[in-house]
């Protein structure tokens, strides 16, 4: 067995998923993985079809995106996904998809605030809109770490799509499944034209400061390592 595999096997599974749920289409988004123990990425080739990756596909990448195994190209969107590991040490999985429901606020430019505690607990209190750069652009990625400093795990990309950040691949993915269905009911609740309530802030706080705890000991973990 070759030392990325099971890296490999584990994005070509989630990528599926993403697919399964209607995520994606074609060759939209990318997934990725950190490697325990390396400053190394495993990613999603550039412009397949999710519905087709198998694990020899799989791009294999250090931080500064010279390539250390596999015979594709590299999602463009590597950069941004290298940036997000390079500053959010907490981050060892990332899922870039191009939801429905996600998208509507891309286009709308909004925020989605903290409706569900469910979601304060995993994402936080904000989703929260990363200005517009052109796909695979250094602009998009500059963008990108701009925000990152919220400590939040999902993200709107404006006029693009979704981004999702977990400590595990299954924590990425099933933020993403929350953001999207947080998406989608505060979408139908907006349209009911009534207003909208949000958890109150002494909810908020100290749940919020619940997940940092959580990503301040993944950071000491790896430091560790
Ligand atoms: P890749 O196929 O290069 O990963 O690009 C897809 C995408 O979603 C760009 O934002
Ligand atoms: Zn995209």
């Amino acid at each position: 067995m070759g030392k990325y595999d099971e890296y490999r096997e584990k994005v070509v599974e989630y990528s599926k998923m993403v697919f399964s749920k209607g995520y994606t289409a074609g060759s939209g988004g990318n997934v990725s993985m950190l490697i325990e123990g390396e400053n190394a990425l495993a990613i999603t080739p550039s412009g397949k079809d999710y519905s087709r990756f198998t694990p020899a596909e799989i791009c294999i990448v250090d931080l500064d995106l010279q390539p250390i195994e596999g015979t594709m190209r590299p999602s463009i969107e590597t950069g941004m996904h290298a940036a997000v590991y390079k500053n959010r040490r907490d981050v060892n999985a990332i899922i870039h998809a191009h939801q429905t429901f996600a998208s509507v606020f891309a286009l709308i430019n909004e925020p989605i605030p903290p409706i569900f505690d469910e979601v304060l607990f995993n994402i936080g209190p904000v989703v929260d809109v990363i200005p517009y750069a052109l796909s695979g652009s250094p602009e998009l990625v500059e963008n990108v770490v701009s925000k990152l400093g919220n400590r939040c795990n999902c993200y709107i990309l404006q006029n693009h799509g979704a981004l999702s950040l977990g400590q595990t691949m299954e924590k990425a993915f099933a933020n993403m499944e929350l953001f999207e269905k947080a998406a989608t009911v505060y979408h139908h609740a907006l349209c009911t034209g009534r207003a909208v309530s949000t958890l109150p802030e002494s909810v908020v706080t100290p749940i919020f400061q619940l997940l940092q705890m959580g990503q301040d000991a993944e950071i000491k973990r790896k430091s560790e390592i």
